[in-house]
């Protein structure tokens, strides 16, 4: 099978991540998040990649250049090269988009799919700042919508849930303000080259992930 790649883009909250990871379990094609790819640069405690930590904990964006560097880096691997990528979360900016077009010329391919999913900024803060996570095992909560069985505590090994830096409500309210201001024209951007597909990612996420997996087998 050609390598499909396939862009998921959404404000923060929209359950861009969330389908990603579904989508990659039923097709194996590999998930390109470059929020994780930068969250796992935290281990590393270099400057750049504290400098890294500092703009993502205010909801800012990491710099194209960094950025379409990490991305570049990743999808070189062979993985990405036999079986394409879910990008979720790139590109969030018209450079971004337009280093990506270039990438995929320079290899004579094209974009599958660019999905949107779309939510208003009071659902985005209701959805990311009742999000939790377990520190050991990395399982993720909602104290709203898949509460724990003890307060603030992880069912599988007890130890306590921590919510991430920019997922305070005033951080959320922060990167959905950037998400309009430098991301969102990426809509019409996408639209203009035929390859947008409205998802109204207000519904449950079970109809979401109904929807997504019927627009992957049709591309
Ligand atoms: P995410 O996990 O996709 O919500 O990303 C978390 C944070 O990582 C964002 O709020 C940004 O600070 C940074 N980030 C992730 N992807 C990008 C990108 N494509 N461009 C700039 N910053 C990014």
């Amino acid at each position: 099978m050609d390598p499909k790649y396939v862009i998921f883009l959404g404000p923060p909250g929209s359950g861009k991540g969330t389908q990603a990871k579904r989508l990659v379990q039923e097709t194996g094609i590999p998930h390109v998040s470059t929020g994780d790819l930068f969250r796992a640069m935290k281990v590393m405690d270099t400057p750049l990649a504290r400098r890294i930590q500092d703009v993502m904990n205010r909801g800012e964006y990491v710099s194209d250049e960094i950025t379409i560097e990490v991305l570049k880096e990743r999808i070189s691997r062979q993985d990405v090269r036999e079986q394409g990528a879910i990008l979720d979360g790139f590109p969030r900016t018209v450079p971004q988009a337009e280093a990506l077009d270039q990438l995929l010329a320079e290899s004579s391919l094209q974009l599958s799919a660019v999905l949107f999913f779309d939510i208003t900024e009071d659902e985005a803060v209701r959805r990311i700042s009742g999000r939790r996570s377990c520190p050991e095992c990395g399982r993720i909560y909602h104290v709203e919508f898949d509460p724990p069985e003890v307060v603030e505590t992880c069912d599988a090994d007890g130890v306590a849930l921590v919510q991430r830096g920019d997922d305070y409500p005033d951080v959320v309210r922060e990167r959905y303000q950037v998400y309009l201001a430098k991301t969102s024209v990426l809509v019409d951007y996408y639209r203009e080259k035929d390859v947008l597909i409205d998802i109204d990612a207000m519904r449950d996420p079970d109809r979401i992930a109904e929807d997504v997996a019927q627009v992957i087998a049709q591309e």
